[in-house]
Order: C-alpha cells, then sequence, then structure tokens
C-alpha cells in the first residue's frame, strides 16, 4: 500500500464537475488577471473571517512582504518572528528592509513563546510576527498583551491556519494585518499560486491594494510591486472555499484517529494542542528521538512522511550572519531532529491511517493487539544523532 503525504488529485476528483464548470466560465470571459472572480473571492474570504478587507496578492510569501511595506517599515527596525517556520516569515522582513530577531518556540506547541519575545524587545523593535504553525494558533492573549503594552503591530502568518481558533476567536483576526497562502496544499489551495492579506483598518488595505498594483492602475501615486490573484485561482478558491469547513473536521478527524492509534506507542509523541486552540492539522506533526530511523522504516513501506522543517529557521546558512547557536533557541533546536509529519489529507482513508500506525509500531516493536502495559520493552531504532 504506498501512501504519498498529501493527495491533492483526490480531492479534486471529489469536486471535479465544480472546478470544470469554474475554470471553464473564466476562459469564456477571458477574466484572467483580476476581474469579477477575484473581487468575489475577496468579499468571500472576508466574510468567513469576519474582516473589513481582504487584499488578494499572488501567494502567501508576497503577502507578507506587502504587509510589511504597508505598516511602514523602516531600515534598522527590528520585527521578532518565530525560528520554527517557514522562511516566508523571516526572509519578508529582510526584503522589506528590516532586521531579523528570532525566538524560540513551545517546544510542546511549536509556536512563538511569548516569555522569549518579551526578552528579545529592544528600542528598535517595531512589531511581532506570530505563525500559527502546522494550523495550531500562536498564544495570541500573551502576543497581544505584549504588543499593547510596547506599542508594537502584530502581523499574524496564517498560512498554514485557515479558519484555527484561538478561545473561540478566528485567527487573522488578533493583529493589526493577517497573511494567508493557498498554495496549492494548504488547507484552502488554489490550482497554483495565490496568498492574500486581511485587516480591518481601511488606510492600510488601501495601501496594500495600491503597493501590490503598481503603486495604482493608471495614477501611479507611487511606486509598487506586481503581485496579483489571478482569475482562475479565484475562481478555484470560490468554488472550494464552502467545502473548507468540512475538510477542516475531516483533518480533525484524520488527527483524533492518528492520536488514539499512536497512544500506546511511548516513543512518540503525538500533537499537543493547548485547551484554548482549534487546530486545523495542515500537518499533523509527532516528535519522536527515533526520527530518522522511523522515517527510513516508512518509507521503505511505502509511506511518504516530510520534514517541516528539517532545520529551524536561526540555523540555515541564510542566518549565519546572526551567529548563532543551539543554545539560543533551545526548543526549537531539540525539535528540528526529532518532528516527522504523517500523511494527512481531508480524504486520506482510515485503512491509510491504520497502516501508517501499524508500521510505525512495527519499527518500534509494538506488538499489534497487546495491550498498553505490554509495549515498547526493546525498541529496535536507536536514537538518532543530533547533530
Ligand atoms: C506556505 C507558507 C508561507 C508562504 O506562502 P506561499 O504562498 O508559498 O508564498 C508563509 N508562511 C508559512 C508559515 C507557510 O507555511
Amino acid at each position: 500500500m504506498r501512501i504519498p503525504f498529501v493527495d491533492l488529485h483526490a480531492q479534486y476528483l471529489t469536486i471535479k464537475q465544480e472546478i470544470d464548470r469554474a475554470i471553464a466560465e473564466v476562459i469564456a470571459e477571458s477574466a484572467y488577471i483580476r476581474g469579477p472572480h477575484v473581487d468575489a473571492f475577496e468579499e468571500a474570504w472576508a466574510r468567513a473571517l469576519g474582516v473589513k478587507r481582504c487584499v488578494s496578492c499572488a501567494n502567501g510569501t508576497d503577502a507578507i512582504y506587502i504587509a510589511l511595506r504597508g505598516l511602514g517599515l523602516k531600515p534598522g527596525d527590528e520585527v521578532i518572528t518565530s525560528a520554527h517556520s517557514w522562511i516566508s516569515t523571516s526572509e519578508t522582513i529582510t526584503q522589506a528592509g528590516g532586521r531579523v530577531v528570532f525566538c524560540d518556540t513551545d517546544e510542546e506547541t511549536f509556536t512563538i513563546d511569548p516569555a522569549d519575545i518579551e526578552r528579545k524587545i529592544t528600542p528598535a523593535t517595531v512589531g511581532i510576527i506570530p505563525v500559527h504553525l502546522y494550523g495550531q494558533p500562536a498564544d495570541m492573549g500573551a502576543i497581544m498583551a505584549i504588543a499593547k503594552k510596547h506599542h508594537l503591530w502584530v502581523l499574524e502568518d496564517c498560512a498554514q491556519a485557515h479558519l484555527a481558533r484561538y478561545n473561540g476567536q478566528l485567527v487573522g483576526t488578533f493583529g493589526n494585518v493577517a497573511t494567508f497562502s493557498f498554495y496549492p496544499g494548504k488547507n484552502l489551495g488554489a490550482y497554483g499560486d495565490a496568498g492574500c492579506a486581511v485587516t480591518n483598518d481601511d488606510r492600510l488595505a488601501d495601501w496594500m491594494g495600491t503597493f501590490a498594483r503598481h503603486g495604482g492602475k493608471g495614477d501611479h501615486v507611487m511606486e509598487g510591486i506586481n503581485s496579483r490573484m489571478d482569475g482562475l485561482q479565484a475562481a478555484i478558491l470560490n468554488t472550494k472555499l464552502p467545502h473548507l469547513p468540512a475538510w477542516t473536521e475531516a483533518r480533525r478527524r484524520v488527527a483524533e484517529l492518528y492520536n488514539r492509534l499512536l497512544e500506546d506507542v511511548d516513543d512518540v509523541t503525538t500533537p499537543k494542542v493547548s485547551s484554548d486552540r482549534d487546530h486545523v492539522y495542515h500537518l499533523y506533526v509527532i516528535r519522536t528521538e527515533n526520527r530518522d530511523a522511523l522515517r527510513k522504516h516508512l518509507t521503505q513501506a511505502g509511506i511518504y512522511t516530510a520534514l517541516n522543517y528539517p532545520k529551524a529557521l536561526p540555523f540555515y546558512p541564510a542566518y549565519a550572519y546572526l551567529d548563532h547557536g543551539p543554545k539560543d533557541f533551545p526548543a526549537a533546536y531539540a525539535n528540528q531532529s526529532r518532528i516527522l509529519s504523517l500523511p494527512i489529507y481531508p480524504e486520506i482513508t482510515e485503512e491509510a491511517i491504520e497502516e501508517v500506525t501499524c508500521q510505525i509500531k512495527n519499527a518500534f516493536k509494538v506488538g499489534p493487539g497487546r495491550g498498553p502495559s505490554h509495549h515498547v520493552v526493546q525498541p529496535v531504532l536507536t536514537p538518532t544523532a543530533t547533530s
């Protein structure tokens, strides 16, 4: 049984007629760039989140860059963000003219550690970019309190957390501005690149919309960039949006089944969800000291896993200039060699999940059908060396 890490085609097949119709419509109208489908999506996504404005753009990375420029980042300004994320979160700070300041993460939730944010604040700090990593909201209560106390803006990177909630409130509605990615594999994914920034601040939204479209169509009130969502992507997103709540529920059911089936595997720590947060499981990430050996075993069994991400951001060559060592981010550093993302997508079958967990138990020699008191006496896997 071959189990892919994600299966975008399986989802397409469930909505093929709707999607094919939407694509045909865009072609019939030649509504390729901007146009009615893009306007409709901006409106629909703002409504889904309960925010005033949604400014669409070409991808989730541009969205962060555009938002940072909109917030008025100046050379030398310091922006605090998570050491454990995809590089879009930090590279855009530099591209927008600011200085990246990394923070450690909470070891169990993988989200930015508010206590470390406080330690990293200097007179040059202007804002914080929390990431709702893997689909679990960051600790927005603590983060917003810190921002208020120190007069900092907050930009939420929601690329992995469509419809996730903190204390019942949707992510993307806490900070001054929030950004989303609609990369194909994201919880709401286009069939190409797409992204957006959302905000309740009309002035910021107007500025971002103008900046992203050459500083204004026809009047060029400033120099901008070209970052537009195309009509095909918008039409696809409009078609998929009504399905998002059900897909999110399906992801949660997948996670619950994994949690249950892995409960008696001592070598594996399943994702911890804080009680005030609703996780949307863009990724289902376990931790184990035997990560590399387990991954190899699963690959040999035809089960495809991923590392999100192989290293914490400060330890990539791109950030060698910051001269950080493991002691600067102990949790993010420890997690980089423990994390393993298991296959998850709304259409994955129970049988596939059972096969994944069965193979994990095989790897650790947890006998099938034995009670929880007899498991993992002798793991066959040896701990991976941390490099
Ligand atoms: C995917 C992602 C982005 C960037 O989105 P793109 O649409 O791929 O540019 C930004 N931040 C995080 C955390 C992501 O996962």
